[in-house]
């Protein structure tokens, strides 16, 4: 089967990790911190703050953002269900706004339609990889914190900078769904030095003093914990295997926009199917190369599912509609037109680094036969 994706390591994380291993300090230390550095830098960013998860940083933005109960956050629901759930940690409600079908990102006027006097924040998701417009959401909401939802969109650019330059509040995933991964791994980025302070005292159960800095000077003053945190940490294992990763991310998102590309072209005879592309506003890294079913297609999106798994193909539903699952069932939630076609009709084509022309055009075959069917 050809998968959805697959990550892409050489023997360098293979090394890093082992010298971790050999250095007796597996927590937290000074490779989290070498790491958070080198991310920051990539994405233009002031500061980085290691965390454990993307979602373990979401909460943790929300909590810096001043989110609590009482207030309304609002976040697409075409998402991955963590966006949504993270406003629930932080005991505020989520509000679910519709997408541009074009680029599956929240909009100043999506976000406009369900703004009430409550709504404290946004969630602005770059879903699939793809920049949402974030500076016009700015310019329109500027009221509202905004935290940017940036899982999927390291090596993405918006108005020719790193998506996340400027960004108060940003938080990415380095699952190995994502294009650079450390196995389970998120961060935080913020041009805010005060803001990156809390974040590392909240995220190490809200020390003072980190574990790794105490060591490292020696010192016995005991360390004071000035609010309630979480453990939220990432391991020296998991950021000497993001340095690595970092290295190869321009290979990696210039290899999935070649065969994106490609995609396109092979693509483009199928009457009516839409697909993900860049934005008039930055491009994408294609964390998931989408498209979405005419109505008039032979099959439904489910049947197509089938389709190509009995071709060695292994392709997965779009992206999921957090209202629609039981989780949610009973939070209000307005029109989503845009959302709910969207999830329904759309799929997920395999697309990773090692990918060859041969298994994309395989992939195109499927498609087209299920085009004629
Ligand atoms: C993957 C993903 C997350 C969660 O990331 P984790 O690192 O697995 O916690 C959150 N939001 C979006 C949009 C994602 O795609």
């Amino acid at each position: 089967m050809i998968p959805v994706m697959r990550p892409w390591f050489g023997p360098e994380e293979q090394t890093a990790v082992g010298e971790v291993i050999a250095s007796g300090w597996v927590a937290q230390g000074p490779k989290v911190a070498e790491f958070e550095r080198a991310f920051a830098a990539s994405v233009q960013a002031g500061h980085g703050v290691a965390a454990s998860s993307c979602t373990t940083a979401l909460h943790l933005a929300l909590v810096l953002a001043g989110v609590g109960p009482g207030d309304e956050v609002i976040v697409p629901s075409l998402s991955f269900i963590a966006t949504a759930n993270v406003v629930r940690y932080a005991g505020a409600t989520p509000v679910f706004a519709d997408i541009d079908p074009a680029t599956g990102n929240l909009t100043a006027k999506t976000i406009d339609a369900v703004r009430t006097p409550r709504t404290r924040a946004v969630i602005v998701v770059h879903q699939a990889g793809v920049p949402a417009d974030v500076e016009d959401i700015r310019a329109a909401h500027g009221g509202l914190a905004l935290v940017e939802d940036a899982a999927c969109a390291a090596g993405s650019t918006y108005r020719d900078r790193p998506v996340g330059a400027g960004a108060g509040l940003a938080a990415w995933s380095f699952h190995p769904r994502k294009l650079l991964t450390t196995g389970e791994g998120g961060m935080l980025t913020t041009d805010d030095p005060e803001q990156a302070a809390r974040a590392r005292r909240l995220r190490e159960h809200g020390m003072s003093v980190s574990a790794a800095d105490r060591h490292a000077s020696g010192s016995s003053a005991p360390e004071e914990y000035t609010e309630v945190g979480f453990n939220y940490r990432m391991t020296d294992l998991q950021a000497a295997v993001g340095l690595v990763q970092l290295g190869r991310l321009p290979g990696m998102v210039a290899r999935r926009r070649a065969l994106a590309a490609r995609y396109h072209e092979l693509l483009a005879g199928i009457p009516g199917l839409a697909m993900v592309g860049d934005p008039e506003h930055g491009t994408t890294n294609y964390q998931s190369f989408w498209i979405a079913l005419p109505g008039d297609f032979p099959m439904s999106r489910n049947e197509l599912l089938v389709h190509l798994a009995g071709r060695g193909v292994s392709a997965r539903r779009g992206i999921m509609a957090a209202h629609l699952e039981p989780a949610y069932a009973g939070v209000p939630a307005g029109e989503l037109p845009h959302t709910e076609w969207l999830t329904r009709n759309s799929l997920i084509l395999p697309l990773f680094h090692q990918m060859t022309e041969a298994e994309q055009d395989q992939v195109a075959e499927a498609l087209h036969a299920a085009a004629r069917a």
